[in-house]
């Protein structure tokens, strides 16, 4: 049997294949250690960009909080009353 490619362990990963495609991939995994070691080590990159990810997005949160609260404090920069 034909061993499933990583295009397509990423793709059952991300739930894009058909109901078909992921029956044959997940009975392959049941019989194919190779296989399915390989999923887990996609699934654990998967789970560690997610991480590095997330503290990426509360890094970029915490800096526009700053900016916003320093622009806040500064205040009253243009009212837009002179139009
Ligand atoms: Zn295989």
């Amino acid at each position: 049997m034909k061993h499933i490619d990583e295009i397509e362990l990423e793709q059952y990963l991300d739930g894009n294949v058909s109901l078909v495609r992921r029956g044959l991939i997940s009975i392959h995994l049941r019989k194919c250690t190779l296989c399915s070691e390989r999923l887990e080590a996609l699934r654990k990159e998967r789970e560690e960009l997610l991480n590095i990810g997330q503290t990426m997005v509360r890094l970029v949160h915490a800096r526009e909080t700053v900016t916003q609260s320093g622009l806040y404090n500064s205040g009253k920069v243009s009212s837009g009353d002179d139009e």
